[in-house]
């Protein structure tokens, strides 16, 4: 199967990527940032993939301690989850993962809406350059803004909350593109319910990144990626 589109476009689109991960951590724009020890741009359990456009976005919420102190997205247990359901289901060479926040709220508290406001051009700036073919908005406040920002006006209501599209595909069209945006519980919720014996969910979580990687098939990209971590 053809690999989609060139390598030189690929490595442009890594290099605006980590010259924006740059300009993240120089960031300043609201007050996390005096609290947190280091800013959380993107990626890491999947590193920036090779290619000319970001096949899968995954959008977390916010930097949790772990996260806080090595400056990766999803680096602790829930990280390591993570890892192995992009392992098993083939996708740690498509995915680029960051949040909606980059930097750590006080004590794991939700993000506050001006909090939000002031990071998330950010994250606009990383979907305009990595141009996915799919979002995936892990947890209710980056679900909101992600329907908020793509899917409002197209389903004509407001974000009708997390567990109403928990697990739910939304196609639409952008830029004259097909563009898949899903959501999903938070990770750290999913594996909570698993610690107190319910593991319907986590299977439900697995389940669904098997399902996107089925729809990245539709774009060209082979089933068993050259490289396997
Ligand atoms: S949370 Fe976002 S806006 Fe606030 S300082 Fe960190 S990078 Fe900047």
């Amino acid at each position: 199967m053809a690999r989609p589109e060139n390598e030189t476009q690929a490595v442009s689109v890594r290099d605006a990527l980590q010259r924006l991960h740059q300009e993240i951590t120089s960031c300043h724009a609201c007050n996390l940032r005096n609290g947190a020890r280091l800013p959380v741009p993107g990626s890491k359990i999947a590193e920036i993939p090779d290619l000319p456009r970001v096949p899968l976005l995954i959008v977390g919420e916010a930097p949790g301690r772990e996260e806080d102190i090595q400056g990766a997205p999803f680096v602790g247990w829930a990280g390591k989850f993570l890892r192995n359901v992009l392992r098993r289901t083939y996708l740690t060479d498509l995915t680029y993962i960051t949040n909606l926040v980059k930097c750590r709220p006080p004590e794991n508290r939700d993000p506050e809406p001006q909090e939000i406001i002031a990071c998330s051009p950010h994250l606009d700036r990383q979907i305009e350059i990595a141009r996915p073919h799919i979002i995936l908005a892990l947890g209710r406040f980056s679900a909101g803004y992600i329907w908020e920002k793509f899917l409002h006006e197209k389903e004509n209501r407001p974000f009708p909350g997390i567990t109403r599209v928990n697990g739910q595909v939304f196609p639409l069209e952008r830029n004259d593109e097909r563009l898949y945006v899903s959501f999903f519980f938070h990770l750290a919720y999913v594996l909570r319910q698993a610690r107190k014996g319910n593991e319907a969910l986590p299977k439900r979580f697995r389940n669904h990144f098997y399902g996107l990687r089925i729809m990245l098939e539709d774009y060209g990209y082979p089933m068993r990626p050259k490289r396997y971590r």
